[in-house]
C-alpha cells in the first residue's frame, strides 16, 4: 500500500491534470461524476464540464452533494486523436482494471494504460466508498442528428433519465465491452453515456450543458428553483428532442475489421429510418445491406473507430 501511495505522490501533477473542477455543496447528496475526453478528438464535453463547473461555483450553498467534472485522455485530448495506441473506452475490463492497478507506472503498456491508471487514483476512492454516485461518460460522435443517452435497462437509470426526455438507447453497453460505465456500474452505481452530438459542434455543448444541469436538478443536487436558467435549459432540451423515439433498443451493429475499407455511405443521421435492404455503407467486400429495420444510429464518419452503425427500435 505504501508504495502505491509514494507512486502516487510521484504522479500527483498528471493525476491532478485530469480535475476540470469538484464543487462540494454546503449540503450531504449524491456525488455526480461526468468524464470527459476519454476519446481524446471529443473536446466539446470538457469544454460543457468548465461551463456547468462556472455556474455551480456561485451556487455551492444551495447544492446538495459534490459534483467532479474530469478529463478523460489528456495526452490525446492535447493531440486532438480519439486515442494514440489504444481505446480508452474499451479498457475498462475488470481483469484489465486489476492489472493496471497493480502495474507501475513506468511499466504500463500504453499511453491510454497510463491515463486510466491516473483516473484510477481519482475514482476508487469514490466508487469503492458508500457514497451515491451517478456517472456520466460525456462522449460527442461524427455524424449528424440527435443527441442520446446510453443506459442500462433498469429502473433506477429509467426514472433520473426519463425526466430528460433524450431518447433513452438501451442495450448497447453489452456490445462494447469495457467501457468506464461498466466499471462504475460494477461497482453497483448508475452510470451511463450521454451522446451530446456532433464533434466539434457548439449544439453538442450546449445540448451537453443543458442535459447536465437538468440531470443535477432532477438528481437532487440543485433545487430548480435556484438555478435560475432551469426552465430555458428544460425547454431547450424538449425542443431538441421533439419528433425522436423516447426509449430505444439496440438491434444490430456493423463491426469493422482491420482492413475492410469501410466507407459510410454520406447523408444519414441518427435515428433516420431504414428498412432491410437499405444500401448503407461499402467496403472492399462490396456494399453492406441493412440487415434490419429501425433507425440508424451512430454512422462512422471518420477514419479511427470500429463501430460502423447501429440499428435501434422502439422499445417495447
Ligand atoms: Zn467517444
Amino acid at each position: 500500500m505504501q508504495a502505491i501511495e509514494s507512486e502516487q505522490q510521484e504522479h500527483t501533477q498528471e493525476i491532478l491534470k485530469h480535475f476540470i473542477g469538484d464543487i462540494r455543496g454546503d449540503h450531504p447528496g449524491p456525488t455526480v461524476i461526468a468524464v470527459a475526453g476519454i476519446h481524446g478528438n471529443e473536446p466539446t464535453g470538457v469544454e460543457a464540464i468548465e461551463d456547468v463547473i462556472s455556474q455551480l461555483e456561485s451556487l455551492k450553498e444551495f447544492i446538495h452533494g459534490r459534483f467532479i467534472g474530469l478529463r478523460g485522455n489528456n495526452t490525446a485530448l492535447e493531440k486532438n486523436v480519439r486515442f494514440i495506441d489504444e481505446d480508452m473506452n474499451r479498457l475498462w475490463v475488470t481483469s484489465i482494471l486489476d492489472k493496471i492497478r497493480r502495474t507501475s507506472f513506468e511499466d504500463l503498456s500504453s499511453t491510454e494504460r497510463i491515463e486510466l491508471k491516473e483516473l484510477l487514483c481519482i475514482l476508487d476512492p469514490i466508487v469503492y466508498s458508500d457514497e451515491e454516485v451517478i456517472y456520466i461518460d460525456l462522449h460527442t460522435f461524427s455524424g449528424t442528428g440527435c443527441m442520446f443517452t446510453i443506459t442500462p435497462k433498469e429502473s433506477r437509470h429509467i426514472d433520473l433519465l426519463s425526466q430528460l426526455k433524450i431518447p433513452m438507447v438501451f442495450g448497447i453497453e453489452h456490445t462494447l465491452i469495457g467501457t468506464s460505465m461498466e466499471y462504475v456500474e460494477d461497482a453497483g452505481h448508475v452510470g451511463f453515456a450521454f451522446e451530446s452530438g456532433t464533434h466539434g459542434t457548439v449544439m453538442a455543448e450546449n445540448n451537453a450543458v443543458a442535459g447536465l444541469m437538468t440531470l443535477m436538478v432532477n438528481a437532487g443536487l440543485i433545487p430548480a428553483n435556484k438555478l435560475d436558467q432551469f426552465a430555458t435549459y428544460y425547454a431547450y432540451l424538449m425542443e431538441k428532442v421533439e419528433g425522436f423515439p423516447h426509449k430505444i433498443d439496440f438491434v444490430y451493429k456493423h463491426v469493422i475489421e482491420d482492413g475492410d475499407e469501410f466507407v459510410m455511405n454520406p447523408g444519414f443521421s441518427n435515428f433516420d429510418p431504414v428498412e432491410k435492404g437499405d444500401w448503407l455503407a461499402t467496403d472492399k467486400h462490396g456494399k453492406i445491406e441493412s440487415q434490419t429495420d429501425g433507425y440508424i444510429l451512430m454512422p462512422l464518419y471518420q477514419q479511427q473507430g470500429y463501430d460502423g452503425f447501429f440499428i435501434v427500435r422502439d422499445s417495447e
